[in-house]
């Protein structure tokens, strides 16, 4: 097997996405609601619906078309800081990926990269800021490997273990940063779904 990924491939990772989300939004919603408005897990929920209905509606899409149909979506339905940050995160990443059928290892990474620097442009979080970042950063960094589902299983490796370093941290920017010092002792949701997003993708990735 070729290690690639196609556009339904890509658009089956992006349904289990949606899956893990759905799954998980109750504990995002709770970690929102330690240091946030408590509506982080039900703005991805939303958001993640809406691409797979979407994704139901238009198939055969390339891998591109699959990434910027998931970004314009996020950007509409998702709300909150997370919102457009997402939508920037996957509107950058169909971008580096441009109009090929086949994604390869090499652009799994730099859509990765290019996710992070959307992110960052926008949002203008630095590492230990507290944010998805923190979770992003190190992803983007250990994203090699000879074929996609290694690619992603290492993103996701290590943005499952960043989630834990952002529990001391204190908030320096979004709405957890109104507490300052008492946003420490928690970690970030948006790290967290950054976690559970890479995991599933890494798990899509493997079958
Ligand atoms: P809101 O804070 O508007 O309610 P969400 O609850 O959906 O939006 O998302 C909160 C998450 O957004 C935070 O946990 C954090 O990871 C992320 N976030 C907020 N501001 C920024 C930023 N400037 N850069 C990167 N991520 C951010
Ligand atoms: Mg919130």
């Amino acid at each position: 097997m070729s290690g690639g990924c196609d556009g339904p491939g890509v658009a089956a990772a992006i349904r289990a996405v949606a899956a893990a989300i759905a799954d998980q939004h109750v504990e995002l919603t709770r970690l929102d609601r330690e240091i946030g408005d408590g509506d982080h897990g039900e703005n991805m929920n939303r958001g993640f619906k809406a691409v797979v209905a979407k994704l139901d509606a238009d198939q055969g899409m390339a891998p591109g078309a699959v990434l910027k149909l998931v970004a314009m979506t996020l950007m509409s339905t998702v709300g909150g800081a997370s919102g457009p940050l997402y939508g920037t995160a996957f509107l950058r990443a169909a971008t580096a990926v441009g109009d090929t059928d086949q994604l390869d290892a090499a652009a799994v990474g730099a859509a990765l990269a290019a996710a992070l620097g959307g992110v960052q442009a926008r949002g203008k979080a630095v590492p230990g800021d507290k944010t998805m970042v923190d979770a992003l950063v190190p992803a983007a960094e250990a994203a090699q490997g000879d074929s996609v589902a290694e690619v992603l299983q290492a993103a996701a490796a290590a943005a499952h273990d960043a989630v834990a370093t952002t529990i001391p941290l204190v908030a320096r920017k979004g709405r957890a940063s109104y507490l300052g010092e008492r946003s420490a002792g928690h970690a970030d949701p948006g790290a967290t779904s950054t976690a559970v997003i890479l995991g599933a993708l890494a798990e899509a990735a493997k079958g």
